[in-house]
């Protein structure tokens, strides 16, 4: 039996995680679970699933679940930074699933490698601002970060533990989100209601604006540098409308192998928590006739500069992927609220990518510094070049 801490339980990987362990109930249990604001849905996994700790990401959430649970109150960890390291942490979780939103996650990741917990990781944040830090800790404690996103888990996949010395490249798949063949012009006019609708993949707002800019794409190019210890100009990244094909390893023999499924978030997060065993499946079988075509193309680089920006930051280093990161947030969320234009999102990222004077990640300090230096600047530039209604 695997104990399971997850942190982001009321997110749509939390549940998906938590219908995992509904389909595998003699080989997973969970022991701790962090959410941010969702006391009603906590509340619900809390008398379904009985965690020994909980955690939200404020006091005043907590007291919405306390009145939710009732009698059946949970023993509460704590709020914010502190509850989520405490979940993350719980000594008798094995595998940590982190997929809380945003930057809090990082400390928490940190935290729980000190503690020798298996990481499986679903947050893009972790690895973008502090790979270098993350990887070097997992590497002294021999621990394993295994990844969630269906790309990073299908290369997991297709490489096997095989050498490195081995692998030509990684072939990230991309679905070329909701504007794929969008003219320029048409571009400048979409605004968050077209950007929200992901032709193949249901997730949150900021990772489907993500997927829709192709900087979802971009931090996963980043991400992948980190995980296989890959250089940039090892990782291509090619469009794959149907997401069916959810990512590729070309070896220098010139073989590539492929990882195949159905687009189900449960697929990946019941590897992670099998590895390296494989468990039988509660989900359908891909009937690659009904799938029907699979189509490939190059990423329109110009048309979507975002994927550019990333594999920039990820060549040039340091504290660059944390202003990348941060600098897209904050446009995102400018984006959301109609104050910013979509293509007004990369301009933001790229003017503050410009101002910025990198340094090395060296510590989480170094991190914080650069990425609160980034959202401020990003701001400013996001307001600057604000729309007028
Ligand atoms: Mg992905």
């Amino acid at each position: 039996m695997k104990k399971v801490a997850i942190l982001g339980s009321t997110g749509s990987i939390g549940r998906s995680a938590l219908a995992v362990v509904d389909a595998h109930p003699t080989r997973l249990k969970v022991v701790s679970l962090a959410a941010g604001d969702n006391a009603s849905l906590l509340a619900e996994q809390v008398a379904r699933y009985r965690p020994e700790v909980v955690a939200m990401a404020t006091g005043e959430g907590i007291d919405r679940l306390r009145s939710a649970c009732g009698a059946g109150s949970p023993t509460v960890a704590g709020a914010g930074a502190a509850g989520l390291i405490a979940v993350a942490t719980h000594p008798s979780a094995d595998i940590v699933i982190c997929a809380s939103a945003g930057t809090a996650g990082l400390e928490a990741v940190l935290a729980a490698i000190e503690a020798g917990k298996t990481i499986a990781l679903a947050n893009k944040e972790v690895l973008v601002m502090a790979g270098a830090l993350v990887m070097a800790a997992a590497r002294r404690r021999g621990v394993a970060i295994l990844p969630i996103d269906s790309e990073h888990n299908a290369v997991h996949q297709c490489l096997h533990e095989r050498p490195r010395a081995e692998v030509r490249r990684i072939i990230l798949t991309a679905s070329g989100g909701p504007f794929r063949g969008y003219s320029p012009e048409a571009l400048e006019r979409v605004g968050p209601d077209a950007a929200l609708q992901h032709p193949t993949w249901q997730m949150g707002p900021k990772i489907t604006i993500d997927s829709a800019t192709l900087m979802n794409k971009g931090l996963e190019v980043i991400e992948a540098h980190w995980l296989f210890g890959i250089s940039a100009d090892q990782i291509d990244v090619v469009i794959h409308p149907q997401s069916i094909v959810h990512s590729l390893v070309e070896l220098i023999d010139g073989s590539v192998i492929a990882q195949l499924g159905v687009t189900d978030m449960r697929l990946p997060i019941q590897y992670a928590c099998s590895y390296p065993e494989r468990w039988d499946g509660s989900l359908p079988s891909l009937d690659l006739a009904r799938a029907g075509r699979l189509e490939f193309s190059d990423p329109h680089l110009e048309r979507f500069p975002c994927l550019g920006l990333a594999y920039r930051s990820l060549r040039a280093g340091e504290t660059l992927p944390v202003v990348l990161n941060a600098a897209n947030e904050v446009a995102v969320g400018a984006f959301l609220e109609r104050k910013l234009g979509f293509m007004a999102i990369p301009r933001v990222i790229q003017k503050t990518m410009d101002a910025h004077t990198a340094e090395p990640v060296s510590t989480l300090q170094a991190v914080r510094r650069a990425d609160r230096w980034a959202r401020e600047y990003a701001r400013d530039a996001a307001r600057e070049l604000e729309l007028t209604v």
